[in-house]
């Protein structure tokens, strides 16, 4: 499974870029756990250099990837110098796959974002240089700019923010999404339910719908109690019948009953 380490910049005793009333460590950890959050519903592995207000060395931030084995080193920080809007780096002289990323990535977060558009650039940089993994360094906002200050003092942008860095993600690594999740209360449930559609205006109907049902499930059968209807059998645990009740109204638009055995 591909495996992401996401590399809030700065943190504890480093607060990076300060201006306008915030710290950079503060802004990258925000955007940092948006993203390890909104990854959470595709087949990813995340860690994080640090999930809260503490300064992991820069050696120990690249140390724990490659320990680790990440397929991917995102580090994420806010500027600062007088500039405005968004950059991206990685390593100087890489190659594809690292540019491929960074174009695809840098892509998408300027999609969803209205900062000023810096460019793609690469720089000599520890996580980058020490990373045995292909790498990027996000710098989003300066931080001493009003405007992009404002901007990361907005809850509403940050998950902005995060979610252009995650569509780039999914993007370059073709992450799929997780199948979805089954609460334990569910996956407990081994009651028997039955769904029943219906009903039909004539027996001819009911006899087609039937026909329509055994595509998409092994039984499918009469059932003639208040009206003409169909069975389609019999599921272990609420979920499952209903997971089958939402394909049968997707797919013909029938009404589904579900009823515990
Ligand atoms: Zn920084």
């Amino acid at each position: 499974m591909v495996k992401i380490f996401l590399d809030p910049g700065h943190g504890g005793s480093d607060p990076g870029a300060v201006g306008n009333g915030i710290q950079e460590k503060d802004i990258t950890l925000a955007i940092a756990t948006r993203i390890k959050n909104l990854l959470a519903k595709y087949n990813v592995e995340v860690k994080m250099s640090r999930t809260s207000d503490t300064f992991p060395s820069l050696s120990d931030r690249t140390n724990a990837a490659n320990a680790w084995g990440a397929t991917f080193f995102m580090s994420v920080h806010v500027n600062s110098g007088g500039g405005t809007g968004f950059e991206t780096f990685v390593y100087p002289g890489s190659g594809a796959p690292t540019t491929t990323y960074q174009n695809l990535i840098h892509a998408e977060i300027m999609k969803l974002l209205d900062f000023n558009d810096r460019g793609k650039k690469q720089s000599n940089l520890h996580v980058l240089r020490e990373s045995n993994m292909p790498a990027i360094l996000t710098e989003n906002g300066f931080i001493d700019n009003a405007t992009d200050a404002a901007k990361l003092k907005n809850g509403a942008y940050l998950d902005k923010i995060a979610q252009g860095h995650v569509n780039g993600l999914v993007k370059a690594f073709g992450l799929t999404l997780k199948n979805i999740a089954v609460s334990e209360e569910e996956a407990a449930d081994n009651k028997l339910y039955r769904v029943t559609t219906g009903t039909f205006k004539d027996v001819d109907s009911q006899k087609q719908a039937i026909k329509n049902l055994l595509t998409l499930f092994k039984n499918a059968y009469p059932y003639d109690t208040n009206g003409l209807r169909a069975i389609t059998g019999t599921f272990v645990g609420k979920a499952s019948a209903e997971t089958a009740a939402a394909k049968i109204k997707a797919k013909f638009g029938y009404l589904t009953y579900i009823k515990a055995e």
